[in-house]
């Protein structure tokens, strides 16, 4: 075993996506929806599939088709407010998850430090570590409001003297998810105007992983950090097509960023995977090309994808609150976080485990009521697992049906 894999065997998407394969009845744990992605982009790699050019079964450019990438440039310039060039400033990856990778491979060497803000989407730690780079964290920290309302996940917040503690001449980057997996936190203008502050005041780069930028509720605002005096030179910014376009097994992702930073992101992907499935990257194309003609309209997918997802999420905020698994209320994402401490004496303890307690509590949930959720521990570093685990993750982008099957374990457990 090479030494850069000491310590990062453990996943735990195989860990609890095998739990919930085995045990679960209603599956809202793994970040996935369960409704069939929308029927243009069915029928575009229907189209590819059938009628389009045999070359789409062929290899394409490496870095991007050349028709994804050209829409995606066309897309971020009006968003970005800045020209770009398809071949330089985008490229397509499988998945964001590589890009990810690429990101650490290309930017972080041996003794670098990079700040990671707790809770964090896991693999940010182990992709840091296989670079020969420290991992270095920052928490949330939650604020509960006093009037006895329901938190909502923008009480959960930096502590601007704490992370400025963090930067130092070792820092090569911070990694920003917002909004961000697992609470739902979408980070406001103040805060990323902070960070950026930082980072600028540093010379560090910012890896902003943005795979939920469309969806956010309560008619916020998902503010691009790139978008910051500063920063576009020195932040890469991650999209993902599957939590885009409902499709998460298509693994199409992308980076968006200067060319200083992405050709070394280039020379990673064209020594590893090379290039992502053509069909999947032409039928995406034609999704954005949708979208840009429909862009800001009522019936753009990524106007109707969250209104509906708020619907959703309003819903099992209710019924979460109603059976007193209290739900931290989410500003963006589609997960949520509840707290499961009125649970706790159902759930046997297990004195002196190493285990953090909320990870008992999902296993013994799953194989018990059949529902699986994800605990929160998981989404934190080691040193600090033990931390907060009174909190389980949900993931809502599901059926009616299968939101009101999950209610109805919660109420008759209760
Ligand atoms: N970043 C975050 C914050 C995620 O939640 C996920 C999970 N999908 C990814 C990256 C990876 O995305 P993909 O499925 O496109 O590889
Ligand atoms: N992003 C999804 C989640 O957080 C899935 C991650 C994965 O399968 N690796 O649940």
């Amino acid at each position: 075993q090479a030494r850069r894999l000491e310590g990062i065997d453990k996943n735990i998407w195989v860990e609890f996506v095998k739990l919930a394969t085995t045990y679960s009845k209603v599956n809202l744990g793994q970040g996935f929806p369960d409704f069939p992605a929308p029927e243009f982009l069915r029928e575009a790699l229907l189209r590819a599939l059938s009628g389009g050019s045999p070359m789409l079964h062929q290899y394409t450019r490496a870095f991007g088709h050349p028709p994804l990438v050209k829409v995606l440039a066309q897309f971020f310039e009006k968003l970005l407010g800045r020209e770009l060039d398809p071949m330089t400033n985008v490229m397509v990856t499988v998945g964001a998850y590589q890009a990810l990778f690429c990101c650490f491979q290309a930017l972080v060497d041996e003794g670098d430090e990079v700040i990671i803000i707790e809770p964090f989407f896991d693999c940010y730690e182990p992709m840091v570590k296989m670079a020969g780079g420290t991992p270095v964290f920052v928490p949330l920290r939650p604020n509960p409001p006093k009037d006895g309302k329901l938190m909502s996940s923008a009480d959960w917040q930096l502590d601007p003297a704490e992370l400025a503690s963090k930067f130092n001449e070792r820092t090569k980057a911070i990694v920003l998810n917002s909004p961000n997996n697992p609470l739902g936190k979408v980070f406001s203008r103040g805060e990323l105007g902070l960070i950026a502050e930082l980072c600028v005041k540093h010379d560090v780069l910012c890896i902003s992983d943005e795979v939920y930028e469309w969806l956010v509720y309560d008619g916020k605002q998902h503010i691009r950090i790139a978008s910051l005096q500063g920063m576009w030179e020195r932040t890469v910014i991650i999209g993902s097509a599957g939590k885009t376009f409902s499709a998460t097994g298509w693994k199409v992702g992308w980076v968006v960023g200067p060319d200083r930073l992405l050709q070394h992101l280039r020379t990673v992907h064209q020594n590893s995977v090379y290039h992502c499935a053509t069909i999947a990257q032409e039928a995406v194309a034609q999704g954005f090309q949708r979208e840009l003609t429909l862009y800001g309209k009522p019936e753009s997918y990524f106007v109707q994808l969250p209104k509906e997802l708020q619907q959703k999420r309003d819903w099992l905020v209710q019924s979460l609150d109603g059976v007193g698994m209290k739900p931290i209320i989410p500003e963006g994402t589609y997960f949520l976080v509840a707290d499961i401490s009125p649970f706790k004496s159902d759930v046997p303890d297990v004195p002196n485990s190493d285990e953090p307690y909320d990870s008992r509590f999902a296993k013994w949930m799953v194989k018990n009521k059949g529902l699986a959720a994800i605990p929160l521990s998981a989404f934190y570093s080691e040193a600090h697992k033990n931390n907060y685990t009174n909190f389980i993750r949900f993931c809502f982008a599901k059926e009616e049906a299968t939101l009101k099957a999950a209610s109805d374990i919660l109420q008759k457990w209760k």
